[in-house]
């Protein structure tokens, strides 16, 4: 069995996998990453809104200090890759957010209340005044609100950087080892290995070779639960939802169709047009919770058709691409991140070795540079005792048998209709 030794290895290469992987590249650290087909899984779909503001649900107002603190970091972590922002996908541009009917005027105005009661800038405009920053919105809307500080990255983008950081990095410092090895990850490598509790030394990977590491983290998304070596007794309880997207180029006669993302609600379903630089619109997302990973027609016309009663203009782009993936949730919708308890009962150290980085739901893009900081933390030894409320074990341990945020969104009388999509 040929084995390769590093001070990381990152299980899963989507957007917040590389993210750590280049974070922990930047401190100096040996690093390789674990992937069959790096970011072709949610993060492929994406549609990159960093959007604390705007996303911020009724009832998971816990997870707002977290997608705060990972907005307030996106201009330096983007930094960090030696590349313009606009190279990187990143555009600090505004959201606006729209109501078609009196009733999402009503649900946006609700929405504000909660938003500014947690300091949130949230400036409300007239349609003109819309309009006058974004006229090809339709004269017909009910109402509309300026967020400055919700911006968007193109995750594509960003995840091709990322990796080619990485790809630098390795050269910069002669590292001898395959830092990019596409395959997949069957399990984890334990000191004892009768023992999950016992140290994690390494990955095993598919082909029965070992990467061998001194820490690893475990960042590949829904398949999270599926790598061998985890303690039995630790639930990682992920579900798929699946999400639709759309991607249109917009006619030389249109352009620029939006400079700002817009958010809408249309008659109590929400729908999105974040525009990119190159010319394209993208245009989501329908919210599954069961049924099939395939696109649906149905969710597809729903997204045109709304999206038209905010900007007409929306029939005259040319459809290039629809694409469908799924989410990783979680009970809370919150992410799986942190260290493992070496045991269910108390009291517990964590194992060493081993760290999850999945669950990120809705918000793995504006996540990416909090759960990477996050880890680098981690390694170092000097977590931010803030984010422990966020650990992967929260859902398997006595202590946490009312977990943080145990309510399910969803299932909620008061959540508002607009839970129903990103
Ligand atoms: C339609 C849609 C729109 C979205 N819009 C936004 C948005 O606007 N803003 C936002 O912040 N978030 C958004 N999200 C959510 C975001 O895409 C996810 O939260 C994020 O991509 C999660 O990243 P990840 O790296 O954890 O997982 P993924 O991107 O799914 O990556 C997991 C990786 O693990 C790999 N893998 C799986 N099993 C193994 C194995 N055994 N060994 C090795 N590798 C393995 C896969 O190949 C994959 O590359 C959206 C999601 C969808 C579906």
């Amino acid at each position: 069995m040929a084995e390769r030794g590093v001070d990381v290895v990152v299980v899963g290469a989507g957007i917040v996998g590389l993210g750590i992987a280049w974070t922990a590249a930047q401190s100096g650290r040996t690093v390789a990453f674990v992937d069959p087909k790096p970011a072709t899984g949610a993060t492929y779909a994406a549609a990159g809104m960093l959007a604390p503001v705007s996303e911020l649900h009724y009832q998971e107002e816990d997870l707002l200090e977290l997608t705060l603190a990972s907005a307030a970091l996106y201009p330096a972590f983007v930094e960090s890759l030696g590349v313009r922002p606009a190279e990187a996908g990143y555009r600090s541009t505004r959201t606006i957010t729209v109501g078609a009917d009196a009733a999402d005027r009503r649900s946006l105005a609700d929405l504000r209340e909660v938003q500014r009661g947690h300091g949130l800038a949230v400036e409300p405009l007239t349609i003109r005044e819309a309009r006058a920053m974004e006229p090809l919105l339709s004269p017909q809307l009910s109402s509309a609100f300026n967020i400055e500080r919700d911006h968007q990255v193109d995750p594509r983008r960003l995840a091709a950087r990322l990796q080619s950081a990485i790809d630098g990095a390795s050269s910069r410092n002669r590292w001898t080892h395959d830092h990019a090895i596409r395959q997949s990850a069957v399990g984890l490598r334990h000191e004892r290995p009768a023992d999950a509790a016992s140290r994690v030394t390494g990955v095993i990977l598919a082909d029965g070779s070992t990467v061998a590491a001194g820490e690893v983290v475990v960042a590949n998304g829904l398949a999270a639960g599926q790598l061998g070596g985890l303690p039995d007794w630790l639930a990682l309880p992920l579900r798929p939802v699946y999400g639709d997207i759309i991607r249109l180029r917009v006619p030389g006669h249109l352009r620029p169709l939006l400079t700002a993302t817009i958010r809408g609600l249309v008659r109590g379903v929400p729908v999105y047009l974040v525009p990119r630089d190159d010319g394209t619109v993208v245009l989501g997302a329908t919210q599954r919770e069961h049924g099939s990973a395939a696109v649906s027609a149905g969710g597809v016309h729903q997204l045109l058709r709304d999206a038209q009663v905010l900007v007409p203009a929306v029939a005259e782009l040319e459809l290039i691409e629809v694409t469908a993936r799924a989410r990783p949730g979680t009970p809370d919708n919150a992410p799986l991140l942190g260290r493992v308890a070496d045991g269910p009962g108390q009291p517990a150290s964590d194992i060493p070795g081993l760290i999850i980085a999945t669950g990120f739901f809705r918000h793995g893009v504006l996540l990416t540079p909090i759960a990477a900081q996050h880890c680098l933390h981690l390694l170092d030894g000097t977590a931010d005792g803030r984010w422990a409320r966020f650990r992967p074990d929260r859902f398997s341990r006595p202590m946490a048998s009312e977990p943080p945020f145990s309510r399910t969104p969803q299932s909620s009388p008061h959540t508002p209709k607009e839970s129903a999509r990103d």
